[in-house]
């Protein structure tokens, strides 16, 4: 029976030092030490063995079930003491876990969504073309000559023979290239203008324009859309009015104004006591442009639009400073989640 007690000791001796994870010490403890552990059955048959050889036998028992256990406590604690080794220094289990922080959607295309949403209900397709374009689609096929004064307004960034679009414009003059009329679409994305950058005025910003040809497309047409369009924006309280003005690829064009919807027409220092301000560019197509693109002027007519992305913007969200879209500035931009 000592023998066999020796055997145990020796086996336990070499799983124990090969155990690679406390799962398996413990297994080996119930193994040996358990209930119907190795040493707990030897120590059950104590009763079977001669008086006189008890006392021998029970001590060396007792001395397995001692260096067994003394074995496993052992190689917890290395175990252990290892783990705690892995930790990077001066780490704190301790300490409350990073808050996870949400994004959210920038304010620009939250506008330029809530925008494009506004006249999808209204049945317009969304069209998109490049950023960097030719003369020909940025100016000469929408009826700026090379010399004209127009493209002056325009401060225009040049990238070898090609232009940055200066306005969405040109995607008409593509749209027009490539399908058929009617065409009802609106062409929201990024322009860009040489122009110092202040309150107002930055040489990235973002346009929305809005395009729409058929056969007997009047003037009132493009009214009654741009009424819905500003009344489901900012409120069915909101009041349109339309300012003779000039663009080379409408005629006649428009300047809209809607009532401040900071005093409700009463006059402020936003709207500069006059109780409106100023909201988009508008007017009937010139039959030049249709004729450019190879449409039919006789036959269709059309309006087009075009809005300036950060203004909305900077009315829906009473900002004064355009320049705030553009810092990243985490205090500003967690404003609209
Ligand atoms: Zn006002």
């Amino acid at each position: 029976m000592i023998d066999q007690l020796n055997a145990i000791l020796k086996d336990a001796e070499g799983t124990i030092a090969q155990a690679s994870d406390l799962k398996i010490l413990e297994e080996l403890r119930v193994k040996y030490l358990g209930k119907s552990g190795a040493v707990t059955e030897m120590m059950k048959g104590l009763g079977q063995v001669p008086a006189d050889q008890k006392p021998q036998i029970g001590k060396v028992s007792n001395e397995v079930k001692n260096k067994i256990t003394a074995l496993l406590d052992q190689k917890v604690q290395e175990m252990e003491a290892k783990a705690e080794q892995v930790a990077p220094a001066g780490w704190d289990p301790t300490l409350p876990g990073r808050r996870l922080t949400a994004g959210g959607i920038h304010p620009l295309t939250a506008v330029q969504k809530d925008i494009a949403d506004i006249f999808r209900g209204l049945g317009f397709d969304i069209a998109e073309g490049p950023d960097l374009e030719t003369d020909y689609y940025n100016f000469l096929a929408l009826n700026f000559p090379p010399d004209h004064p127009a493209r002056d307004a325009q401060d225009t960034f040049y990238v070898k023979d090609r232009v940055l679009r200066t306005h969405t414009s040109p995607i008409q003059v593509r749209q027009m290239e490539n399908k058929k009329p009617p065409f009802k679409f609106i062409a929201p994305g990024r322009v860009y203008r040489n122009e110092s950058i202040d309150a107002t005025h930055h040489h990235i910003f973002h346009q929305v324009e809005g395009f729409l040809v058929d056969e007997g497309v009047q003037f009132s047409h493009l009214k009654g859309i741009l009424n819905v369009f500003f009344q489901k924006f900012f409120g069915n309280e909101i009041k349109t009015r339309f300012r003779p003005s000039f663009f080379p690829f409408t005629e006649p064009s428009a300047e809209v104004d809607i009532s401040c919807i900071f005093c409700a027409g009463k006059g402020c220092r936003i709207c500069k006591q006059s109780g409106w301000v100023e909201m988009m560019g508008c007017g009937m197509i010139d039959p030049a442009v249709l004729k450019n693109c190879k449409i039919d002027d006789e036959r269709y007519t059309g309006f087009a639009f075009g809005m300036g992305v950060e203004r909305i913007a900077l009315f829906k969200y009473g900002i004064d400073d355009i320049r705030l879209f553009y810092q990243n500035d985490i205090r500003f931009l967690e404003q609209f989640q």
